[in-house]
């Protein structure tokens, strides 16, 4: 199974994601992930994405290009992976079909979560994340038992700088500019499906698994 997984900041794309990776034992690439790593890692590639990232502006396209292709090329499951947060750009979904087409692959889905933006930003706002192990909690809807240590390792949470007000402002509007877009030129490549995100997480991922046992071809 090979499908990206496509939506504004926020819309549950890396739960999902998770979830799915692990039900059919494919690999996850979510370039957030990724970048975060580096940051922290404080690799040359972290230190260039630091402030983009922090200012909730993308990350250069030939950057993250290359971190994709990468991840792609040390693959060792033939049987496939899900895209989170990749392609956001049309260059970068350019590059990634150039890349694919290389290797005569094809996507088998693209999947767009759709959540209204008053939803986003509430739960964007009230992302917290652990600095240790990155487990996620939101401080109304999965608050940890004790309210303000990670339940796995007993670490203080934090709040993301780019779910600040601010950042989250400009990654919603850089999502409008750049990213959605995508919509259409997956559209036209028939390979779309929309999907309810704002449904609570089992529903959406009930209906995620629906739809990809349409389409999936490994
Ligand atoms: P995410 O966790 O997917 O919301 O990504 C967090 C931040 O990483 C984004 O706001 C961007 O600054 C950067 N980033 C992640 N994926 C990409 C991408 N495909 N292109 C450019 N920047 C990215």
């Amino acid at each position: 199974m090979r499908v990206v997984f496509l939506g504004a900041p926020g819309v549950g794309k890396g739960t999902q994601a998770e979830k799915i990776a692990s039900q059919y034992q494919i690999a996850k690439i979510s370039t957030g992930d990724l970048l975060r790593a580096a940051v922290r890692n404080r690799t040359p590639l972290g230190v260039e994405a630091k402030g983009h990232m922090d200012q909730g502006r993308l990350v250069p396209d030939s950057v993250v290009i290359g971190l994709v292709k990468e991840k792609l090329a040390e693959l060792s499951t033939p049987k496939g992976f899900i895209l989170d947060g990749f392609p956001r750009t049309v260059p970068q979904a350019e590059a990634l079909s150039d890349v694919l087409k290389a290797e005569g692959i094809r996507l088998d889905r693209v999947i767009n979560f759709r959540v209204s933006r008053e939803e986003i930003v509430k739960r964007l706002s009230g992302r917290r994340s652990c600095p240790k192990c990155q487990a996620t909690y939101h401080v109304d809807f999965a608050p940890p038992r004790n309210g303000v240590a990670c339940d796995r390792c007993g670490e203080t949470l934090v709040q993301r700088s780019d779910d600040q007000q601010e950042a989250v402002e400009m990654r919603l509007r850089v999502y409008e500019e750049q990213t959605a877009p995508l919509i259409s030129f997956y559209e036209q490549r028939q390979l779309l499906s929309h999907l309810n995100g704002a449904e609570a997480v089992e529903v959406v991922y009930q209906e995620l698994v629906r739809t990809l046992s349409v389409y999936r071809t490994a």
